[in-house]
This record gives structure tokens, sequence and C-alpha cells, in this order.
């Protein structure tokens, strides 16, 4: 199953999503895809059989629908067997939201991290902690899979904490807390900037292990993070943000990134 990334819209498999009222599980139930707002999830339209039937009024109006709409009609070709090619969306419009923020070139220059392009489609690597589904790109999907699988035979349990995030998932989190009376530089503490982080990349992820709490620095104190730092490197992950790292990010024992792809250290 595969979500397809819009700069705006994202298009689910409806089978991955629950209704909100009766008319949508009247939609749901014979809908194929589902578009949805990524700013905070929105129902916009449910793809049938007979075609996109709207589930709010002003859908036509609804901006980003015609790129949606390209990426549904894609998603009809038949595929070429062995092909992941995965695209990049534009970085446009995430740059002007970061332009209205107060986020300029100093933040990247301050931490090295660079802008990272949301990927335009994500495959689906099996379910986080949580029952959601875990979003992240095919290979690193595929990687996941590997790693969780290798670590079992070893009477390990990882599990994931969080896979994939867009761009909008992150200005939403700067948007409320700016709503409650937080400061931009004040948020950037806790928060990487939207556009900024590698779960937009749809490599990263966060890993725990049953009983222990989400991204806790005692995760570094348990089995399972001491079979990631001997084994994940075999799988394609790295650990991005190790102590004293040059970004000035707090360390993230639970944080890797799929570098499967990456050529090899000369
Ligand atoms: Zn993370």
């Amino acid at each position: 199953m595969v979500l397809l990334n819009t700069p705006e819209i994202e298009v689910w498999p409806a089978s991955l999503l629950r209704a909100r009222s009766n008319r949508d599980a009247r939609l749901l139930a014979r809908a194929i895809r589902v578009l949805r707002r990524k700013r905070e999830g929105r129902y916009l339209a449910a793809h049938t059989s007979d075609g996109l039937v709207p589930m709010l009024p002003s859908l036509r109006r609804e901006p980003g629908l015609q790129a949606a709409e390209v990426a549904l009609e894609r998603a009809h070709l038949p595929q070429r067997p062995g092909l992941d090619r995965v695209g990049e969306l534009p970085l446009t419009r995430l740059r002007d939201r970061l332009d209205a923020l107060g986020i300029d070139e100093t933040y990247a220059g301050r931490t090295g991290l660079p802008l990272v392009a949301e990927p335009s489609w994500l495959a689906l690597a099996g379910f986080d902690r949580y029952r959601r589904p875990l979003w992240l790109r095919a290979q690193a999907a595929r990687g996941w899979q590997h790693l969780r699988d290798a670590a079992l035979r070893d009477d390990v349990v990882l599990d994931a904490i969080s896979g994939y995030r867009s761009h909008d998932y992150q200005l939403g989190i700067f948007e409320r807390k700016l709503a409650r009376g937080l400061d931009v530089d004040g948020i950037l503490t806790v928060n990487a900037a939207p556009g900024y982080s590698e779960h937009h990349s749809g490599r990263a992820l966060d890993i725990g292990t049953p009983d222990e709490p989400p991204a806790e620095e005692s995760f570094e104190r348990t089995p399972a993070f001491d079979w990631l730092r001997r084994n994940a490197g075999a799988y394609g992950f790295v650990m991005s943000y190790p102590r004293d790292n040059p970004h000035g990010i707090v360390y993230e024992p639970w944080h890797w990134c799929w570098r499967g792809d990456a050529a090899p250290a000369p």
C-alpha cells in the first residue's frame, strides 16, 4: 500500500482510514483512496470506481487539488517491475511559510541542517506502537522490516514510534504552540524547524522497545539499543544524533536514519 504525496494533499488508501461520521462511513466503504488535507488531516474527497466524490462542499476551490488529481491519474498507470523511483516535492511553498515564521538562512547556518524535501510517495512499512500506519520510503521500509526481523531472531523486540512526517505536520506543531503564546525561538529549542527534520525524507524513524517510554534517553540502557548499536549498520541504518553532534541537537539514541543507498565511504 502506498501514500501518494503532493504539496498540499495526501492520497491515502481508504482501508487505512476511520470514518468520522455516518456519511463518511458509507463513502469510505466504497472508496479506493481518500484525499486528505495535509495541514490537519481533513478528508476532502473519496476516490471511488465512479470517480471523485467530494467530502466537503468547496472541494473545487481546495488549494492543491489539481496536483492531487494528477497523482491519482499516475497511480493508475501500469508500474514497471523493479522500479522504486521516488521523486521529491518542490520546496517553494515551505520557503514561503518559513519566511512567514521569521525562520531564515541563519537557522540552517547555525545547525548545519539541510532543508529536507518530501518524497512523492511512501510505502506502508507496517504499523507503529500506537497502531498508526508507518510510512517510509520504499527502500527504507524494506530495511526496517529486515532490521526488525533480524532483531527478533536474537530475541530483541523493536517497535516504531514514528516514521515519515510532512512539513505541514511540523508547521502544525509550530502554529499550535504560537497560538498558545510561545515564541519561535522558544519552540526551536525543542522542535526542529519545519523542513529541517530527517523525518520529512521518509528515511528516518524513531525506534523503541516495549515497556520503554518513547523517545527518552533511557533507551540507551536497553538491550534493544545495544543490539541496534552492534547491528543496525549492516541493515543500512545510522544513528543521526549521537552525543555532542555538530548540529546542537540533543542526544537521540532512538532516532535512526536509513542510508542504505549512500555510496560507501572511500
Ligand atoms: Zn526522530
